[in-house]
């Protein structure tokens, strides 16, 4: 058994995967629409997956959640809308530009978007404003459109401190480690485990490592030990 398999058989005896608490894969398993996650996933940057549900939820009430309609409503009613979620200028600059995009380019069709190979697919979506690396993989992989590990900050910590990767190296470097140590079939699991992981028990502060089903496999866990000896 390879140490990706174990992490993995591991964390799957401790957590099961609700939807509701991934505002992308909830979003992704409600309506199969590529736009709202795409919405999603921009409205979950630096917040809790919480708020950014609050936030959809009210942007699909007061405005829709079609590139025209949040067009039509324009800056000041989607900043309303999504306020909850921290960030709303950006956040809806960001929606507003994306909206305009698919629209102008892409005929308001988001699934146009997403076709072809994934690398392209992705460099595509990297190039509009407010999606970067991990937005575009949670899209991505949420979709099943590429087989990648997103890395947010609990994916990042606990790969950090399992010495999975070095700290303090670049989404494209964590991100390609992880593929190596996850099989690609297990890959979105991987990343929604590992967010799991971090939000219950590898917490950034104060880590409950006593209890921790990965304790003998971690390097951060073994100089603990050792510091106390
Ligand atoms: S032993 Fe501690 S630091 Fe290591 S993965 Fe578990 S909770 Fe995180």
């Amino acid at each position: 058994m390879t140490i990706g398999e174990e992490i993995l058989r591991r964390l799957r005896t401790q957590y099961r995967i609700q939807a509701e608490e991934y505002v992308s894969l909830y979003t992704h398993l409600q309506s199969r629409d590529p736009f709202r996650v795409l919405v999603a996933t921009i409205l979950s940057q630096n917040t809790t997956d919480k708020a950014a549900l609050n936030a959809l939820k009210t942007l699909e009430r007061d405005v829709g959640l079609t590139p025209p309609a949040i067009l039509e409503a324009g800056k000041r009613r989607v900043e309303k809308a999504i306020h909850i979620a921290g960030m709303y200028r950006s956040k809806a600059r960001f929606i507003l530009e994306v909206s305009r995009i698919v629209m102008e380019r892409y005929g308001g069709d988001m699934w146009n978007v997403l076709k072809g190979d994934a690398e392209g697919v992705r460099e595509r979506l990297m190039s509009m404003p407010g999606v970067g690396g991990k937005t575009a993989d949670v899209l991505l992989a949420t979709l099943g459109i590429a087989r990648t590990v997103p890395v947010d900050t609990h994916v990042r910590r606990v790969s950090a401190r399992l010495g999975l990767v070095d700290e303090g190296a670049s989404y494209e470097t964590i991100r390609k480690r992880l593929e190596e140590v996850f099989s690609p079939d297990s890959r979105h699991l991987a990343h929604l485990l590992l967010i799991a992981h971090g939000r219950n028990v590898c917490r950034a502060r104060k880590p409950m490592c006593r209890e921790c089903v990965l304790n003998d496999l971690c390097k951060y866990y073994r100089e603990i030990r050792k510091n106390q000896l």
